[in-house]
């Protein structure tokens, strides 16, 4: 049976210190698992992370990934570097880099591709904005974003994991209701399913604000494989909750 992903977003928080003591806590925590677990650390801590959980079930992530392979592109990150240093996962397309840094959906499926050429599992972000849910266009607007990853990856696309998060409930404290998310889970699977026919591997994540109290209900829906978790995986006994919560 597929394992659900519990995946955290440390967006850009830590510290060598601040880091080292949240993850002896998640460390001490954790026990044996019921489903995957990974920390998206900002790039600068990646190899430290790497080497605080290495033999434990956490795994690490990056929170982005270069669309080129190497070269002039200064202050970026390529998926070979992220290889080099054991990284399991790298988030693309968060809501944050498509509105602060104008990534699109075209350089969000490069990244992707990037991503999986290197033997990384990338996070493909989807979700619409209040604007975007208010003009009944929600599901247009993620199938359009997903629909460039699978232009665009073809084969491999039932090596991805997808998150939707509805950009109104990042960070927000407004959550999704389980059956609002739900809805939108079924209408990615039945795409997933469309394109490729090992759609059932494919983790489907829900993020927007899924904290201790509302984990269960969202990873009980049948679509809902998994969280993106921003800030509360930054405390520990928080994100230990929302992992228990996905057994
Ligand atoms: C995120 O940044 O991916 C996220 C879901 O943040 P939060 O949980 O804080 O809403």
């Amino acid at each position: 049976m597929k394992k659900k992903l519990i995946a955290g977003n440390w967006k850009m928080n830590g510290a060598t210190a601040t880091n080292a003591a949240l993850l002896q806590q998640l460390l001490a925590g954790v026990g044996q698992p019921a489903c995957d677990i990974a920390v998206c650390v900002p790039a600068p801590y990646l190899a430290e992370v790497g080497a605080l959980v290495k033999g434990s079930a956490i795994a690490v992530g990056a929170q982005d990934v270069s669309a080129h392979d190497a070269g002039a592109y200064t202050g970026e990150v390529s998926a070979s570097m992220l290889r080099d240093l054991a990284v399991r996962y790298a988030i693309v397309g968060h809501s944050e880099r498509r509105q602060y840094h104008g990534e699109t959906d075209g350089v969000v499926a490069s990244k992707a591709q990037k991503a999986l050429a290197a033997g990384i599992t990338p996070i493909v972000c989807v979700g619409e904005t209040l604007q975007e849910r208010e003009a009944g266009l929600t599901e247009e607007v993620v199938k359009r974003q997903l629909a460039a990853v699978i232009h665009t990856n073809g084969h491999c696309i039932s090596e991805i994991v997808v998150a939707y998060e509805p950009v109104w409930a990042i960070g927000t404290g407004k959550t999704a209701s389980p059956e609002q998310a739900q809805q939108v889970h079924a209408v990615l699977r039945a795409q997933l399913r469309a394109a490729t026919e090992h759609s059932d591997r494919v983790q489907i994540l829900y993020g927007g604000s899924m904290n201790a109290a509302n984990a269960a209900q969202l990873l009980g829906q049948a679509d809902i494989d998994g969280g993106l978790v921003g800030g509360a995986s930054l405390k520990a006994p928080d994100f230990l909750a929302i992992i228990a919560a996905a057994a």
